[in-house]
This record gives C-alpha cells, structure tokens and sequence, in this order.
C-alpha cells in the first residue's frame, strides 16, 4: 500500500526523526527516576551515618560511666584492703596484742573508718571464733569456721585478698560481701583472718545514681562468674551464677572492651562496656540495649524515611506522568505535521508535501545522475461528475482518483500526492520514459475500474489525463513540471483520457533549489 507513505516514512518522522524526537521525553524520564533514586541512597547514607552517630554516643557515654564507677569501687576497696593489711601488721608488731583492748582496737581499726558502708572488722582466731571486733569491746561471740573463704585461707596460705560471695553477715544481719586475709603465724602456719564486710548497699546506692534506659544495666561479678550486684537488681540477681554465659566469657578474655550480646539473664540485646577492677578478682560491666540506644535515631529514620520514600514517590510519579504527558505531546505534533502534510479528503499527500519531496528527489537525481519521471494526472470532464450527481458524488471519484494512483504506485520511492481540486502528480525517481510510461499505462487501467454504482457511474467511464516529463538530473525542476504540465495540456487538446510524454530537450544545469508549484497548477484543494 502506498500513498500518504509513499517515500517510505511517516510525515512526523521526516520532519524529525525518532531518535531526535524521543531522546528528551527519555531523558527527562530516566532522569527523573535517577534523581529520586540518588536523593534515596543519599538519605540511606545519611540515616546510616545518624545510626553511627548514636552507637558513638553510647559507647562513649558507657565508657566513661564504667570509668567513674569502676575508680569508686576500686578506690573504696583498696582502703578495706589496707585497713586489713594495716590490722596483720599491727597484730604482728610487739606489744598490740597485749595492750589494753580499747586501745588495741583503736590502733588496730583507725584507718577503717574512711572505707565507705564497711560493716564490721573482725580478727578471728584459727577455729573461726571471733578475737577482736572492729564494733564490740568485748568481741562478739561467733564462729564463721564455716564461710568458704575462713577455709580458703585455712586450706591455703598465700591467697592474699580475697572476696568472698554475697552472704548475710551474722552480726550485721544484712547482705554484705567479705573481704578477708589470711594471718600467718611466725612458722607459716594458720592463724586465723582478719576479715571486713562490705554492705552491698554500698553498690545499690552506687548504681542507683546512674540512669541506663529502662533496659540498661551495670553489673558487677566475681571473676567466678558470681554476680555480687545489678542495677536495676531482683533479689533473684544477686549471687546467681553465669558463669559459663557467652557474654561472661567475653569478660574474662579480655582486661577491658566492649561489644553487642544478648544477655543470658533476660534474652536482651545490648552492648557491653566493661572492665576488671583495679587487680581485684572483680569484674564490672555497663550494658546499654541496643533497642534504647538505636531508639530516638530509629523515630527520626522513620519520619525522614517516609518522608524521603513519599517526595521520591511523587517524583518518580510525576516524571512518569510528565514523560507519559511528553510523549502524548510528541506524539499529537506528530500527527499534526502529517495532517499539515496530508490531503484530507483522499489521505494522500498534499501539495505541501510534493514541494518537499519534489526536492529532495531532484538533489538526489542529480547528485546520482539517475532519471526521474513525473506525471501530472488530471481529472477528465470532472466538472460533469459535480454538475450531474452533486460534490459528494465528485468527491467519491477523487477517493476513487487517489486510491487508483495509490495501487499502481510500485516501488518505495514513488510517490503520488493531490495538488489541486482533481489533479494529481506522481514522481517516480530513477526510472526512464519507457518506465514511466508504463506506470501511466497502470494508472489509466487502475482509473477505468472506477465506478461509483450508486450514483449510476460505471467503470470505464471516469478517465484522466496524464502529461509525462523525464529529467536526467539537469535543467530545473520547474522545467521538469513546466513540461510535464504542458504535456497534460496536449493530452487534453489530443482528445484525454491518455498519456502524452513530453519531448526531451537540452538542459542547462543549474544549482539545487526549492520547489513550488506555480499557482496556477490546480485549484486550491478545498
Ligand atoms: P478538463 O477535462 O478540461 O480537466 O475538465 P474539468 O471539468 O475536469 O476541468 P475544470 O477545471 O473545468 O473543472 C474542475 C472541477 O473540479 C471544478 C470543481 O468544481 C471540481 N473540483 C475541484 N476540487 C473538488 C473537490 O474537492 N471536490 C469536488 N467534488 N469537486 C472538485
Ligand atoms: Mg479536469
Ligand atoms: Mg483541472
């Protein structure tokens, strides 16, 4: 089928083509979907970075708390500690044991009394019976042969400090730790401790200043895995066991660090700052859960997510509707340009649209030196068919006219336009006068098959005339379809309804030029 396509493309496409045409609504596309996309990572990262933001934090503060109680603890311990190493030297020294026992228990316990929530200071004997009392004159009579570390020492000398678990002191009646030391006798063997108990008050209220979160925690352990004191605590917390626990272990492998566990106790995630206290056998850990910690940073990822997800969502939307709005765009220019170019009634090219191509087609004929032929058709009687049936009648043959042209139409580059009322053109590049012809032939026969039955016009009896000009890539176009024009004319004076070709004359060459029609070719088509 030919005709309106008869060059092969579209009238949209020659006036830009696809790729031209198509690139910016693309572009704009991609672009608009990109440009969201990158806000996105960069937002990604940008959360990413507040997430780091608020572990730093927490780490930093965890580390510096851990500092601050870890001083206290150790600061307060070694002044038991020295208050018992004071009470073995003291003992040991000539006379103190037998001084008066006032006196005694003034030398002996002086520096005892700067240790803070120290129970009570005991010298007991190699049975386990209390000899001296830091808080009694008399000693008060107990035995404590049966606390695990009066044995420890009793079974082993050398042990220096030791801390024992959390037990009920018998004189004080309440949760203490005790720290003890072993005294020796002059021959090395046992006799006896010098002990001091701690209140495990003293942690609780230590703890107690400190807020963690309503998940946080500090622990303190004994290097056996015996927890002496929890913030927040349950009574369940203090003395169990864990040794064994991952995260325990992780404290022991190491003098100090950190790292993210889940603890054993209660399933939590949570990051672990800790540290062994001064060379006490004491371990000490501040815990911080990672839900708390990643919790104000979560709220904020979460309102600037949506928000971020939302605006890229829009734009992404509405570069979709912008590039859909584009093409539609891009798409009706281009059916306006092939209208601008199309003859209404019978959908060939219009005489617009032959001036171009006419051009175009005459460089290239002369550029290759290839001949090309152009018929100028028209209508024969025409007036009769509107005069006789009315212009609707006159109107189907010129349908009629056009798709007759259309089918004898052959190869890709013919082409077949409507430049007046009932005249026609057709070009046909790179073929000779017998060609040509022979097309005119093929045109006549495809016109005498036209027949409009319902307004009594039979086949055969519409006919055109057709005037036939071959160029050979010089001259001017405008000779090119003077001649042929004028050939029309003959082939009208001859009687119609044929063919006249137009003789070949001497060209002169002349330098490529726009076609137009002259204004008198035809009459304007309505
Ligand atoms: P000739 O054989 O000498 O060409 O005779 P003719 O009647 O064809 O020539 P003429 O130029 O006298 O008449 C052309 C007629 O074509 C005049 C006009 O009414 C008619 N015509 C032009 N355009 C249209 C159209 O679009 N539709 C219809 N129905 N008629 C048209
Ligand atoms: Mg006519
Ligand atoms: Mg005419």
């Amino acid at each position: 089928m030919r005709g309106a396509g008869v060059d092969g493309e579209g009238a949209a496409d020659r006036l830009c083509p696809p790729d031209l045409r198509a690139r910016p609504a693309r572009t704009w596309l991609i672009l608009g979907i990109l440009a969201p996309l990158g806000m996105l990572v960069l937002s990604g990262l940008m959360l990413l970075d507040l997430r780091r933001d608020a572990w730093d934090k927490a780490e930093q503060t965890s580390k510096n708390l851990l500092q601050v109680i870890e001083r206290d603890i150790a600061r307060n311990i070694e002044i038991i500690d020295l208050s018992l190493t004071a009470v073995i030297d003291n003992l040991n020294a000539t006379g103190v044991v037998d001084l008066d026992p006032g006196l005694r228990q003034l030398i002996l316990f002086d520096r005892a009394a700067t240790a803070r929530d120290m129970g009570v200071m005991l010298v007991v004997d190699a049975n386990g019976d209390t000899v001296i009392d830091s808080h009694a004159l008399p000693a008060r009579r107990i035995n404590n042969a049966d606390r695990a570390y009066f044995q420890a020492h009793r079974a082993q000398s050398g042990l220096g400090l030791t801390i024992s678990r959390p037990l009920v002191s018998r004189l004080l009646g309440t949760q203490v730790i005790v720290l003890s030391r072993r005294i020796d006798r002059p021959d090395g063997s046992f006799g006896g401790i010098v002990s001091a108990s701690l209140k495990l008050s003293y942690f609780s209220r230590l703890f107690d200043q400190i807020g963690l979160g309503r998940d946080g925690a500090i622990n303190l352990y004994l290097r056996d895995g015996t927890r002496l004191m929890r913030h927040p605590s349950v009574e369940a917390d203090i003395g169990a066991n864990i040794a064994g626990a991952p995260t325990f272990e992780r404290f022991l492998a190491q003098r100090s660090g950190s790292f993210t566990g889940q603890s054993v106790r209660d399933g939590v995630e949570r990051y672990y700052a800790f540290t062994q206290v001064a060379d006490f056998p004491l371990l000490l850990n501040v815990a911080l859960s990672a839900a708390e910690i990643e919790a104000e940073w979560r709220e904020k990822a979460l309102v600037i997510g949506f928000a971020v997800l939302f605006l890229c969502g829009l734009t992404i939307l509405l570069s979709l509707l912008f590039g859909r709005e584009l093409g539609r765009r891009t798409a009706m220019q281009a059916e306006l340009a092939r209208l601008s170019q199309t003859d209404a009634l019978t959908g060939l090219p219009n005489r617009r649209r032959f001036e171009e191509v006419f051009s175009r087609a005459w460089r290239t004929a002369q550029r290759t030196g290839r001949p090309a032929a152009l018929l100028v058709a028209d209508a024969d009687h025409f007036k009769r068919y509107n005069d006789a049936h009315g212009h609707m009648v006159g109107d189907e043959v010129l349908k009629g006219l056009a798709e007759a042209l259309r089918k004898s139409l052959r190869r890709p580059g013919d082409f077949a336009a409507r430049v007046g009322g009932e005249e026609f053109v057709v070009l046909l590049p790179e073929t000779d006068r017998e060609g040509a012809l022979q097309r005119a032939a093929a045109i006549h026969a495809a016109v005498a098959a036209i027949g409009v039955p319902s307004a009594g016009i039979p086949a055969g009896s519409v006919t055109v005339s057709i005037g036939l000009a071959v160029a050979r890539g010089s001259g001017t176009m405008h000779d090119l379809y003077r001649r042929a024009d004028t050939a029309l004319y003959a082939a009208k004076e001859a009687g119609r309804d044929r063919t006249i070709c137009a003789p070949v004359v001497g060209e002169v060459e002349r330098a490529p030029e726009a076609f137009r029609l002259p204004a008198a070719a035809g009459s304007p088509v309505r």
